[in-house]
């Protein structure tokens, strides 16, 4: 029997090499557990159960043996263990042949396989990453910093992606200067293709709706592809449109445009719909085929050959206490207004309203956004973590919670971030036109009305101040928190907390 999760949808997937047409049954399962151990947005159950459905039936036309489950099938037991257990039943198999799932939970459900079902069960490495888990330990061993940026030059050696010879192509690794240019409204926005749901994909979305209904997000629109061919099409348009100023306005945010020059191939990737090497083999050749700039096609390939490889290695290699992680002793409940998207802050409304309708942020709305707010606002990191998990299209563990754990609210003590990603109103009026039209006044620093990242932002600095200030990339905001007056810091403490405490 040969398992496909379904964020597995290759046919290269490891559980299906040297699969035998005559002998090997291919089993795809939907079930509850999986859509419902955290509250998955809408559009990322319906996306995942389509592609699964769409996966299986490219297999069938080529010949393979399926057995497909679907979620309101009245005999689904409801967890892949269940399943397996029942095709057990149904059918002779002398071995379960699986690729290792993308996070702790079901590696540990995994282990217990074996024994359960009575035979061999053998979970192959995923073959789809460009760094093996070995690689990856290896590079890591012996050294005090993980960097991103040291890996990534590794990996482009290892890989020869954007290299001439031994040297990388360009005489720099990283043309990240070159990039955070603020966008302006009137530039040309290539939006993605949307793709519209065919006769199966209406089936899931009615079953979406109807078992779903209490889970975060807007089902419709449903515009996502779910083949392999939608997700090229998708490739294809980004490559040719978007790429060429992906590096310029990589950090730019604007009302009204949720996508701006993001390729917006996240969900498609993550579930095996498109390749992580073709994808920067292709941005490359655009680059040299003159048709894209290097400071956009370096930038490119960094987020998934450098920032992708990397988060996955920190997650395996941290094992599962890493999602416990809560270095600053963050403790506050994440606020109402991430489920509600109702806040008089037109940065966050804008970031938290297009995740309920798209099931997609861009990096600097997660990062430097709702990531942001939820640092200086002190939120438990684990309460940020599954709000994450739960509400993006692209959101599995191994990727989410580096990011969100690491990257994002630097619970991990700054394994992963040299430091905290925190920021000051004065950043997203720099790189945004949101500030324009706010409630709040992002040059004021003080009172009811002034821009609450302002006050909020020097309030984490000192409150934090044991943990953080021997950091030297933070130091000299230290010293300007220092120099100001007693009056001044006591505003701050008072302003954060009546922001805090108002429900
Ligand atoms: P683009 O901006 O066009 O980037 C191209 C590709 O690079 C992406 O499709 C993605 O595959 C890869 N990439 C870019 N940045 C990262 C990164 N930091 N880590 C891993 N891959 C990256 N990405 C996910 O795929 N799933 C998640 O659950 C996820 N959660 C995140 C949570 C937080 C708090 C933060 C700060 C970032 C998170 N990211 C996550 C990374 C990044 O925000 C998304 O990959 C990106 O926004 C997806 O949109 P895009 O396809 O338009 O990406
Ligand atoms: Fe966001 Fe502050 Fe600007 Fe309002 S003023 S949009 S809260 S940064």
């Amino acid at each position: 029997m040969r398992l496909v999760l379904g964020d597995q949808l290759s046919p290269r997937i490891a559980a299906l090499r040297y699969v035998d047409k005559a002998q090997d049954v291919i089993l795809l399962a939907e079930v509850d557990a999986e859509a419902t151990y955290i509250r998955h947005h809408k559009k990322k159950i319906a996306f995942v159960f389509a592609a699964m459905r769409a996966f299986a039936a490219r297999l069938r036309a080529d010949g393979f043996q399926v057995r497909y489950v679907k979620l309101d099938d009245p005999l689904n037991s409801g967890s892949l263990r269940g399943e397996i257990s029942r095709a057990l039943l149904d059918e002779t198999f002398d071995e379960v042949i699986a690729t290792e799932p993308g996070e702790h939970r079901l590696v540990a459900d995994m282990e217990g396989w074996e024994a359960a079902f009575g035979m061999p069960v053998e979970i192959r490495e995923d073959s789809r990453f460009l760094c093996t888990h070995a690689a990856f330990r290896s590079w890591a061993q012996g050294r005090t910093q993980l960097r991103m940026e040291f890996f990534y030059r590794k990996m482009r050696e290892a890989t020869g992606l954007l290299m001439d010879d031994r040297e990388p192509v360009g005489g720099r690794w990283n043309f990240d200067a070159e990039n955070r240019k603020p966008a302006k409204p009137d530039l040309f926005m290539p939006r993605p293709p949307r793709f519209d749901p065919d006769a199966e994909t209406k089936v899931v979305l009615q079953l979406v709706s109807d078992r779903f209904s209490h889970h975060f997000g807007d089902l419709e629109p449903f515009w996502f592809g779910v083949t392999h061919e939608h997700a090229e099409v998708a490739l294809q348009h980004f490559l040719r449109e978007a790429l060429p100023s992906f590096g310029d306005y990589q950090d730019a945010m604007l009302e009204g445009e949720p996508f701006l020059y993001h390729s917006v191939i996240s969900m498609y990737l993550n579930v095996g719909l498109l390749d992580a090497r073709d994808i920067c083999q292709r941005a490359e050749q655009e680059y040299r085929h003159g048709r894209a700039p290097l400071n956009a096609v370096e930038g490119f390939v960094r987020q998934i050959l450098g920032w992708r490889e990397y988060v996955r290695g920190i997650y395996w290699l941290r094992g599962p206490d890493y999602l416990k992680s809560n270095a600053l002793g963050a403790t506050r409940d994440l606020p109402w207004f991430y489920w509600s998207a109702e806040t008089n802050m037109s940065c966050m409304r804008a970031a938290l309203q297009q995740t309920k309708t798209e099931a997609y942020a861009h990096h600097i709305q997660r990062l430097m956004v709702t990531g942001n707010f939820a640092l200086l606002a002190g939120i438990d990191p684990h309460q940020v973590h599954e709000w994450y998990l739960a509400v993006y299209a692209d959101a599995y563990e191994w990727v989410e919670a580096p990011n969100t754990i690491g990257m994002s609210q630097f619970a991990d003590g700054g394994l992963l971030a040299s430091k905290p990603y925190a920021a000051s109103g004065a950043y997203i009026n720099r790189m945004s036109d949101h500030c324009k039209g706010c409630a709040f006044d992002v040059k004021a620093k003080a009172g009811p009305t002034a821009c609450p990242f302002n006050y909020l932002y020097w309030d984490f600095l000192a409150r934090n101040r044991a943990k953080l200030s021997d950091n030297p990339r933070i130091a000299p905001m230290y010293r300007t928190l220092d120099r100001m007056s007693d009056e001044r810091r006591e505003e701050i403490a008072h302003d954060a907390a009546t922001f805090l405490e108002t429900p």
